[in-house]
């Protein structure tokens, strides 16, 4: 039996950062994950500021940055209208080349075990993971970062209630296009009836990158139309936007992903601490459930196991200290409330709704007179110049 202070389940995002932080704390720790290489997958691709602030405190932040493309300058458009450039920095990263960038910086110290966890035993002092394998791991802390895969939990009398089944519906591909005037570009649905909340064109080191969040069934004929025709079923769906982005060209698969809004129920038990989604999942259209990972881990691996592992055992009280961490209950609340507000506000058919829709939009145009920002250059001749709002 491998024993250690640290297990870690699962080496996605949150995993492998807690991995890299205990690690260089000099912290014993073995990592489980079946994948030796974090496989291409269709989830959080930016680095936004929320990402970035726990990068930096968890110490990795100019070690992944490098990996990722940088662009400034977002254009955000409503309701068919160019509203603000906001002057903001972000970076584009596939979710695989985030992974495993964090996984490059897990020091060789760490026992990475390439398999699967079946089952656990929890105490008050020592814990057991058993592997599909047969292989026994024992341990003070398991840090459970499996994400989806939290199947086993339910065995330690764990509950994942589901809060909002199909919650929202993603669809990513990659894509060609004629000279952008733009680096990134975040367009909002034109009308409730089509059920998008956002499109958001950003550039990955494979080229420009086309995501749309939506509340559609995946049997939804316009998702049948998506499979078949998807720049057509998109011109139905947001018929203005063309206006700025000119046509673009599919290139690759269109991956379609639904999410479910989960959260796990009695996770304050002895011996276990659950991060990112493997604690509650987030709606993408709020763009939380990473930077919700990445803060758990931050909190966890610089606050929590520190104190928990200088004193003798690992009981429920301990643990119940991390999950009522003041800044992950605001984080956890701040994306549960933005993933049910987005989709009322998108889906909203009354005049109420309907403000709200232009009042964000005059928002977005008040902040760009206000702050005197100024618009790049249009191409000539560009269908865009009637977008431009008045004083530019
Ligand atoms: C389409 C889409 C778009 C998104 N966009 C954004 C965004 O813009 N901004 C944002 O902040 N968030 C976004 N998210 C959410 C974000 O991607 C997730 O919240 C985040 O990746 C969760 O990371 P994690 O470490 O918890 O899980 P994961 O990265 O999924 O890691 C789980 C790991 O556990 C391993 N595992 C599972 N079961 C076991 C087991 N039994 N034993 C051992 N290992 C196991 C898996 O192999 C995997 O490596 C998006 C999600 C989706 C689906």
């Amino acid at each position: 039996m491998v024993e250690t202070d640290v297990a870690i389940v699962g080496a996605g995002l949150a995993g492998s950062l807690a991995a890299t932080m205990l690690g260089r704390r000099g912290v014993s720790v073995a990592l489980i994950d079946p994948f030796e290489h974090a496989r291409p997958d269709f989830r959080c691709e930016k680095i936004e500021d929320r990402h970035a602030d726990s990068l930096a405190k968890a110490g990795v932040l100019d070690e992944i940055l490098p990996a990722a493309r940088r662009y400034e300058n977002v254009w955000v458009a409503r309701l068919g209208r160019l509203a603000e450039i906001k002057p903001i920095v972000e970076y584009g990263i596939a979710y695989g080349d985030f992974v495993n960038g964090i996984r490059r910086l897990i020091p060789s110290e760490v026992v990475f075990v390439h398999n699967k966890v079946a089952s656990l035993s929890l105490t008050p002092e020592r814990q057991t993971l058993t592997l599909l394998s047969g292989d026994q791991i024992s341990a003070r802390l398991i840090i459970g970062a499996t994400g989806l895969g939290a199947g086993f939990l339910d065995r330690i009398d764990m509950h994942r209630r589901e809060i909002s089944k199909c919650h929202s519906l993603s669809i990513g591909f990659d894509a060609d296009s004629e000279n952008l005037p733009f680096d990134s570009l975040t367009y909002f649905g034109e009308d409730p009836s089509h059920r998008v909340a956002y499109i958001t064109l950003f550039p990955l080191a494979s080229g420009l990158r086309v995501n749309i969040f939506t509340y559609h069934d995946l049997d939804d004929p316009w998702v049948r139309r998506l499979r078949i025709s998807p720049m057509e079923a998109i011109a139905e769906a947001l018929p203005r936007l063309e206006r700025l982005t000119g046509r673009l060209r599919v290139r690759g698969a269109v991956k379609i992903r639904p999410v479910d809004l989960i959260a796990t129920e009695n996770a304050a038990q002895p011996g276990i601490a659950l991060v990112g989604d493997a604690f509650s999942t987030a709606c993408p259209v709020s763009g939380t459930g990473a930077s919700k990972a990445l803060l758990d881990t931050e909190r966890l691996c610089n606050v929590h196991v520190p104190n928990w592992l200088s004193t003798p055992g690992m009981d429920a009280d301990k643990i119940a200290a991390f999950y009522r961490d003041p800044l992950k209950t605001a984080c956890d609340a701040h994306s549960l409330k933005t993933s049910l507000f987005a989709k009322r506000s998108t889906l909203g058919q009354t005049a109420l709704w309907s403000a709200f829709r232009w009042g964000c939009y005059a928002g977005s145009l008040g902040r760009n007179l206000v702050e005197h920002r100024r618009f790049p250059r249009m191409p000539a001749n560009s269908a865009l110049q009637s977008e431009m709002p008045a004083n530019h």
